[in-house]
């Protein structure tokens, strides 16, 4: 047997092997003791514990805090076509043979999410056609040429777009612009379908990878109490919620957004959907809800869905305080009855937290709150039991008295 392609050996300091037996894949700087054989960045290297026993095989990284994303835990396997196409089909299987949702050829999912699904850095979206990729380690953006091919090959779409997450530059020293990485370049609007509403999703300009699949079991279970109501979507995007909640028969949508360009793609889909009455205000959200509590504006359903508040320990007081002006002016603005959804995507904020910041703001507003429901993101988003820092969204549903 030819043995594997190996450009250097990390050795670990005594005592801390031990979350790398258990599979954890992130291998930071102060658990290393030295580095044998001067591997480039993005090479692959075995980790060893501080005797010289092999413990897993991954990726090296000098410019990251994680200096070796591990791979596989088999010695005799290669970081090679056969073994990322190999781990790209595992994650396929689950979204098409357990999750089934691939059942028309405009669906909606996502295919790959990094540590979940074994693949470390790599973060793949399907619409339709057409998949968007996500490199957010070094050691696979060197090899994007060739995962972009798997990537084609086992979904069978016409082209691959690369999308670039902020930050990651300085992150992992990836030097990547987003652009076209194999196939043909996606038409301007790709339309999908989700629950059978119509998604009109722009790769090129779009944020993320494009839209917000992770909240699409949210999305239905929220429009179940949308019908005959009055629906504020707070930090809307592509309208989401609110196409979701129109659809359902809701009295009265309107979407916030502070961006320009997701107040238009909103609108483009209540067209795509016929759901002429919805409205659309391009405004802060923390300043649109105060200006709607001054004004005594009541609504019964309110979704409050922003974007990651904090990246580190360090600005989670901060993030803390603004999730709890956003449940507080919600609240204001809810009617008795009322059903307030509060998410939260910063990994930081536990769901315990989260349900701590609405139960005080509640008790400080002299309202009653009912915990509806406590939900995370679709089954297409898992969470490795190796790495359960993948755990990021939390969706409470309550209802306000
Ligand atoms: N609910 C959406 C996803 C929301 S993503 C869905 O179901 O698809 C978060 C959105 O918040 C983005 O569209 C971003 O433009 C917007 N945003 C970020 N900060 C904001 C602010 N301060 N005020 C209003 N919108 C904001």
């Amino acid at each position: 047997m030819i043995s594997p392609v190996v450009a250097g050996q990390v050795f670990l300091k005594p005592k801390r092997a031990q979350p790398f037996y258990g599979r954890h894949p992130w291998v930071f700087a102060g658990a290393i003791d030295r580095v044998e054989g001067d591997p480039a960045d993005g090479a692959v290297v075995d980790v060893r514990s501080h005797v010289g026993s092999f413990v897993a095989r991954g990726l090296f990284n000098s410019q990251s805090k994680i200096r070796v994303r591990l791979y596989s835990w088999d010695e005799s396997a290669d970081l090679d076509d056969a073994f990322f196409r190999s781990r790209l089909q595992r994650a396929i299987d689950l979204r098409h043979n357990v999750l089934k949702l691939n059942t028309s050829p405009d669906a909606a999912y996502r295919v790959c999410f990094s540590e979940a699904d074994f693949l470390s850095g790599l973060v793949v979206d399907r619409y339709g056609d057409w998949a968007a990729v996500q490199f957010n380690a070094l050691g696979l953006s060197e090899r994007q040429e060739m995962i972009g091919k798997i990537i084609q090959d086992v979904l069978g779409v016409r082209g691959v777009y690369r999308k670039v997450e902020k930050g990651v530059g300085k992150l992992e020293g990836v030097k990547d612009v987003d652009g076209l990485l194999c196939g043909e370049l996606p038409p301007p609007e790709i339309v999908v379908s989700e629950n059978g509403i119509k998604f009109a999703i722009n790769l090129v300009e779009g944020q993320k990878t494009g839209f917000f699949l992770d909240q699409r079991d949210n999305r239905a279970t929220v429009a179940k109490f949308c019908g005959g109501k009055r629906v504020l979507d707070a930090f809307s995007y592509s309208g989401g919620f609110g196409l979701y909640a129109a659809k359902a028969g809701a009295a009265e949508v309107v979407c916030v957004d502070s961006s320009e360009g997701a107040v238009m793609l909103a609108m483009r889909n209540a067209d795509l959907n016929r759901l002429p009455s919805m409205a659309f205000t391009k405004n802060d959200v923390f300043q649109e809800l105060d200006s709607l509590v001054a004004a005594g504006r009541k609504f019964d359903v309110v979704v409050l869905d922003p974007p990651k508040f904090a990246r580190d320990q360090h600005s989670l007081p901060q993030a803390l305080r603004g999730y709890r002006r956003l449940v507080q002016q919600g609240l204001k603005l809810l009617d008795r009855d009322g059903v307030l959804v509060k998410c939260c995507c910063t990994g930081l904020v536990t769901m315990e937290m989260l349900e701590e910041v609405i139960a005080q703001t509640a008790v400080a507003e002299k309202r009653d709150f009912q915990f509806l429901d406590r939900r995370g993101p679709s089954a297409d988003h898992p969470v490795s039991a190796t790495c359960r820092e993948g755990a990021y969204l939390k969706c409470i549903i309550g209802r306000v008295g």
